[in-house]
């Protein structure tokens, strides 16, 4: 990409040195001219108001991208297990591979864990770059950006996968700015535009509004993140293996900007494990006080589920954030999810559609979130929930 200055149509207004962030543009006489601080982000080209700054993008017969080939997934290693995430994203990858013919690859970094490199295999991946080293023990921003970009520029794939986790969103930003290319975040969708080998990433934009269709067009690899429970993971395949190749790590420790001193887990949030459950039964706005949770929470029980809950619940303090579902929540897939007074917004729908069975109880029967559940009652739910959690208890008693 180039920017340049028509000086035959620069007028001289000065809006452009103005607006260009980086102080990057200078008078020389009556024109502007652009210096070598320019990023090329733009900014110059829409201010200027006789269309005198050209940005040119280069024509895409003209990219040559060929020598970036196959589909990386990132594993993360969660407690001495291949993260949920890492396993979707391998059942995803498979399909992006397959229809580019193009090998999947995961990438394993950590101490001591060669032994997860058959999960990933019997999960998907062809190859595993595996690195080792015992200061990659614990996720750490500056050495995991080191390995990863440092694979990225030696191997090149086309496409590199992490999860939108508190992980994979400190590293994968980190690591896309390293190897200067574009990172779409929190991706619902991932296909192959199989014409140009484009990465076509759909997420919600414009506070989940509308679905974007974003590519990564000059640069590679083409990178996205995913949340846990998005993607579906494969069946595992007992036997099924993959290339190994060992990356050479050695780190100095006191190269290392970081420490780590303590780990403190927040053993509610880890208690409320709402990504992994098969019933979760979920409270919103229709609650009216947070003390009425307590009807949800015995459903709950009574099910052997796990309690959700709206964004609303959550930013009124009613509840804590590590209980809501939706765009900017947790996403789900349980077999059954139970929303009680809950309108059915499409952030929350974000969260929760892919369940496999939704029941929803509202008094209002034109709720929106009658449109995806595939049972509805119509009613005050403080008069259904607690019915509901008594038909369950006795039919728990019965078995
Ligand atoms: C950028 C962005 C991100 C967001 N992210 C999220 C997110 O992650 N998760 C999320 O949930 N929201 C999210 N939201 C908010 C979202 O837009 C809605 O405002 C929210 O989901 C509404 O919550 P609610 O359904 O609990 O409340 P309301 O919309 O107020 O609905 C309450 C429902 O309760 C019903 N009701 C009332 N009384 C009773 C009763 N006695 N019995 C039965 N039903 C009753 C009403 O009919 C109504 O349908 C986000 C918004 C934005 C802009």
């Amino acid at each position: 990409m180039d920017i340049y200055i028509d000086v035959e149509k620069c007028t001289g207004c000065q809006l452009c040195v103005k607006a260009c962030p980086y102080g990057a543009i200078e008078m020389a006489g009556d024109t502007a001219s652009i210096t070598g601080a320019c990023t090329l982000c733009g900014a110059c080209v829409s201010v200027c108001p006789v269309q005198a700054i050209i940005r040119e993008l280069p024509a895409v017969e003209d990219i040559d991208n060929s020598d970036y080939r196959g589909v990386w997934v990132v594993a993360e290693v969660s407690d001495g297990q291949l993260a949920g995430v890492s396993l979707e994203l391998l059942g995803k990858g498979r399909e992006l591979a397959d229809t580019l013919q193009a090998p999947l690859s995961a990438v394993l970094v950590g101490d001591d864990v060669a032994g997860l490199v058959v999960g990933a295999a019997e999960s998907g991946a062809d190859q595993v770059y595996l690195a080792e080293d015992p200061a990659l023990a614990q996720y750490r921003t500056g050495p995991y950006t080191d390995v990863l970009s440092g694979l990225i520029n030696q191997h090149k794939p086309e496409i590199v996968l992490l999860g939108a986790t508190e992980q994979g969103r400190d590293l994968a930003p980190r690591v896309a700015a390293r190897v200067k290319t574009g990172l779409t975040a929190d991706c619902t969708g991932l296909e192959i535009d199989e014409q140009e080998r484009l990465l076509i990433q759909t997420r919600p934009a414009f506070g989940g509004n509308i679905m974007a269709r974003i590519i990564t067009r000059n640069h590679r690899p083409q990178m996205a993140t995913v949340r846990p429970r998005v993607m579906r993971r494969l069946e595992p395949v007992p036997g099924r293996e993959a290339a190994v190749v060992k990356v050479p790590v050695a780190f100095d420790e006191k190269s290392i900007l970081t420490r780590i001193v303590e780990i403190a887990r927040d053993e509610g949030a880890e208690a409320v494990n709402l990504q992994d459950a098969d019933i979760i039964v979920a409270g919103g706005r229709g609650l009216k006080k947070p003390e009425n949770f307590g009807v949800i929470y015995e459903l709950a029980e009574a099910l052997g589920g796990v309690v959700g809950a709206s964004r609303p619940t959550v930013d009124e303090g009613w509840i804590p954030p590590y209980h809501q579902v939706g765009q900017t929540g947790r996403t789900v897939q349980p077999k059954l999810y139970i929303a009680c007074g809950i309108s059915g917004a499409v952030q929350h729908l974000a969260g929760m559609s892919g369940a496999d069975c939704v029941v929803a109880v509202n008094s209002d029967p034109n709720a929106a979130i009658f449109d995806i559940a595939h049972y509805g009652i119509v009613g005050d739910l403080f008069e259904i929930v607690p019915a509901l959690t008594e038909i369950a208890r006795q039919e728990l008693a019965q078995d």
